[in-house]
């Protein structure tokens, strides 16, 4: 046998209304472009004795390894603020679940694997361009620490899809610690299938949240529970300057997981309102609107959870609403303390709030690149003859000169040494973003069948607190820069 996955599959499990048996579609010419081999070992799969063409057949579901229990599961969301109540896997299925090594239970999907009962008018298949974008950016968030679905895999199919133009398909095996969505309760809700919401609810407390079992009410407790993993993944995001660009209630994970990454990007100046996903005019989804937007998606999963919240409507929605309150200082909390971290502050004092606020002012106005001000800090907090680097980012330097006197005088009363202080602040602090010329350079590269480009930015984004050269921002940031999303 070439491959050996131990599946242990428990979704599957479940009510036949969960999800949609379907196996993938067969492609042409699958061909492997990349396969993580760190990510394997971690997942117990053996892949040694498997070769490229081996490899490609399984990764684009043209092979299914035995124990795999296709299936493609059933969501509703709210996209851009409005409501379908049958969304579900258009384009993926899942092939089962693992226990890593870690003992955590992993999906194991593949993204592109042709059609399903879900698929509504899409083809269910995937463009090589967002495989291949996913696959760097859930890397590299990965590498910063961040909570996210992670890329096994990815192949070219040998086959074209059609969207604005012709383009190479391509599948991505992906995995996450589950599929379960907001909108995978919202489906549920929308029925007033109650049996099956508590099915559900029951299903994430044992798989995700444990330890709420045991509370008085476990739902409330679940609540609490993934408000708490949404703030501190949204402040996590925040302090990286990550714009998700997407952030539907489909597209939010009941783990506390980055998932679908579409058209997302890193911001390069620091800009509040940066927003690049063409799709969202308005800027819903902007930098610094995402804490907002989670919040919001967490009120339409609470909604679903008014059933089990309370005996009464009123205890339901009273609990529902205790519970939401909790996200705003959860939030703040995180991402603040984070900020106060990357500017190498390890104890807390009166004015410290102030101080990296002030510091986000003069890098909004001077149009500071986000990634090299916290990461030239680090040199700078080592004392004033590391000032340049910092210096260079401002449009005018003297609005940084005026805000280090300040951050100076406060350094001074921290009990750490500059030395240390720098170091601790460059395993904050990445070098390394994927910046988004860098990912279109990779993606056009790949596109001609150059993968190098793409291999060298995965590369560079697996060490992100390492300096290396090659990953600056652009000569001239793009300001009309857009991705598009990834259909
Ligand atoms: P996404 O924008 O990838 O989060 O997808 C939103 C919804 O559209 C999900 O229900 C997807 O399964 C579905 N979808 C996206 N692209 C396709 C496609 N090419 N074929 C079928 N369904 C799709
Ligand atoms: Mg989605």
């Amino acid at each position: 046998m070439p491959i050996h996955i131990p599946f242990d599959n428990t979704y599957a499990r479940l009510p036949e209304r969960f999800y949609a048996r379907v196996n993938p579609t067969r492609v042409a010419a699958p061909r492997l472009v990349r396969v993580n081999t760190r990510l394997a070992e971690q997942l117990g799969i053996d892949l040694r004795n498997l070769n490229d063409p081996e490899a490609a057949n399984i990764f684009a579901g043209n092979v299914l390894p035995p124990g795999a229990e296709p299936i493609a599961l059933a969501y509703a969301g709210h996209q851009f603020g409005g409501f379908s109540p049958q969304l579900g896997d258009g384009r993926a299925i899942l092939l089962g679940e693992v226990v890593d090594l870690n003992g955590e239970r992993r999906d194991i999907q593949l993204k592109g694997a042709g059609p399903t009962p879900f698929s509504r008018q899409g083809d269910g298949r995937a463009a090589l361009g967002p495989v291949l974008r996913e696959y760097m950016i859930s890397e590299a968030m990965a590498a910063l620490g961040i909570p996210t679905t992670g890329a096994l895999a990815a192949v070219t199919t040998g086959e074209e899809v059609f969207r604005e133009t012709r383009l190479p398909g391509a599948v991505l095996a992906r995995i996450a610690g589950s599929h379960v969505r907001v909108g995978t309760f919202q489906f549920f809700a929308a029925r007033g299938d109650h049996e099956a919401l508590k099915t559900l609810a029951d299903y994430v407390i044992a798989r995700h949240y444990p330890d709420t079992a045991a509370a008085a009410n476990p739902y409330r407790a679940l609540l609490d529970g993934v408000i708490g993993r949404q703030a501190e993944l949204v402040a996590q995001w925040t302090l990286v300057g990550f714009i998700h660009g997407v952030m539907n209630t489909d597209n939010t994970a009941i783990s506390g997981e980055t998932i679908d990454y579409g058209p997302c990007a890193f911001m390069d100046a620091y800009d509040p309102a940066a927003v690049f996903s063409s799709i969202d005019q308005g800027g819903r989804y902007a930098y610094a609107n995402q804490p907002r937007i989670a919040h919001w998606n967490l009120s339409r999963l609470a909604e679903t959870l008014l059933p089990l919240l309370g005996e009464s409507d009123d205890a339901g929605l009273a609990s529902a609403e205790e519970a939401l309150t909790a996200f705003g200082p959860r939030f703040e909390t995180a991402y603040l303390s984070g900020l106060c971290r990357k500017i190498g502050l390890t104890t807390q004092r009166d004015g410290d709030t102030e101080l990296v606020r002030d510091l986000l002012a003069r890098m909004a106005s001077g149009a500071a690149d986000f990634t090299l001000t916290f990461r030239n800090l680090c040199a700078a907090a080592a004392g004033p003859e590391g000032d340049a680097g910092v210096r260079a980012q401002f449009a005018d330097a003297d609005a940084y000169d005026g805000w280090a006197a300040r951050w100076r005088a406060r350094l001074a009363t921290e009990p750490t040494p500059p030395a240390v202080r720098a170091a601790s602040m460059r395993a904050l602090n990445p070098a390394i973003i994927p910046r988004n010329h860098i990912v279109e350079a990779a993606l056009a590269a790949a596109l001609g069948g150059n993968f190098g480009p793409f291999e060298a930015l995965l590369d560079a984004t697996a060490q992100p607190f390492e300096d290396r050269p090659g990953f600056e921002p652009p000569a001239q940031i793009d300001r009309s820069y857009q991705t598009f999303c990834g259909t």
